[in-house]
């Protein structure tokens, strides 16, 4: 006997099928945008420019390469995490009757286009005045990694996207405050809080964590977010290709030069200052738009 599991699989690639069909027969891969006519989707913010080039050409119906489907493995990935979003927000409404959730937001962009979104919540309190609240699912090590629970027992904080898109959603509402909600899909144990919260006190910690930020720290991010785009529909419209650049996790003026391996560098008068990989050499990997992206240069 051994424990390698049984190959050919049948009961699990069957079910999976099935819900993938079900899936894309939904429909649920193209939602539509918040505002009509909007060229960009707050929840692009913080990706590469390229990605963000790349969709905007295929909402114009302008794209001439060929996105292989979305696996089911990360369709179900992203659906598990949507599922848990509308529960929790669902849960929020509830609790907090008078906030308003998925609240369409919008920016007019330099060129006159349009940047549209949902924000998750919007509500008023009497000591904090406007708050926005961004709620994001995440899995059990990006949350440790997020908190501090995991090895280097350094919290991370919420990703840059998760930051723009909320400060996008937030200056669109001119809020007081941004508030960063997550909700982990898996609990940390106990014992693995980052010290000192241990103890019963902490026990929502396991799962959840929120990070706030006053008007003055998310505009700066919402501001440059909107220029970035602006100058991205410009080379789309112009028939240029936009960088391969993702803001925050480089440096300013580093590209991705490799797209399968997600190396980037940095070169100043020809001479290479910086390289690294992001994300382990794995960023890259969750684009829909790699292949196309290698074949282009
Ligand atoms: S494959 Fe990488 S570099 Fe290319 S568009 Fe996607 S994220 Fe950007």
């Amino acid at each position: 006997m051994t424990n390698q599991p049984h190959e050919p699989a049948f009961f699990g690639p069957l079910l999976l099928d099935f819900w993938n069909q079900q899936y894309e027969q939904s429909g649920r891969d193209n939602r539509p945008m918040s505002v009509e006519g909007a060229r960009f989707r707050h929840s692009w913010a913080g990706w590469c420019a390229r990605r963000i080039q790349y969709e905007i050409q295929n909402r114009e119906g302008t794209r001439t390469f060929t996105i292989p489907a979305r696996p089911p493995a990360d369709r179900w990935r992203l659906e598990m995490g949507t599922i848990v979003h509308d529960y929790w927000q669902a849960a929020l409404q509830h609790a907090l009757p008078d906030a308003t959730i998925e609240h369409v937001t919008q920016h007019t962009l330099d060129n006159d286009d349009i940047s549209a979104g949902h924000g998750d919540a919007v509500l008023t309190h009497p000591e904090f005045g406007k708050i926005c609240v961004e709620l994001k699912t995440r899995n059990g090590y990006g949350y440790k990694t997020d908190i501090g629970a995991a090895k280097s027992q350094v919290p991370e904080g919420p990703a840059s996207t998760a930051k723009r898109q909320g400060a996008l959603n937030a200056l669109a509402e001119d809020a007081d405050l941004l508030v960063i909600l997550h909700i982990s899909l898996e609990a940390v144990g106990p014992n693995q809080l980052p010290q000192p919260l241990t103890g019963q006190q902490y026990h929502h910690r396991r799962m959840t964590a929120e990070w706030w930020y006053t008007k003055e720290e998310y505009t700066e991010w919402a501001e440059h977010e909107l220029k970035r785009v602006s100058k991205i529909i410009e080379m789309t419209d112009a028939g240029k290709p936009a960088p391969r650049s993702v803001p925050e996790l480089m440096p300013p003026g580093a590209r991705i030069v490799n797209p399968v391996t997600s190396q980037w560098k940095k070169e100043v008068d020809g001479i290479v200052v910086g390289t690294d990989v992001l994300w382990h050499g794995r960023y890259c990997d969750y684009c829909p738009f790699q292949e196309a992206c290698e074949a282009d240069g």
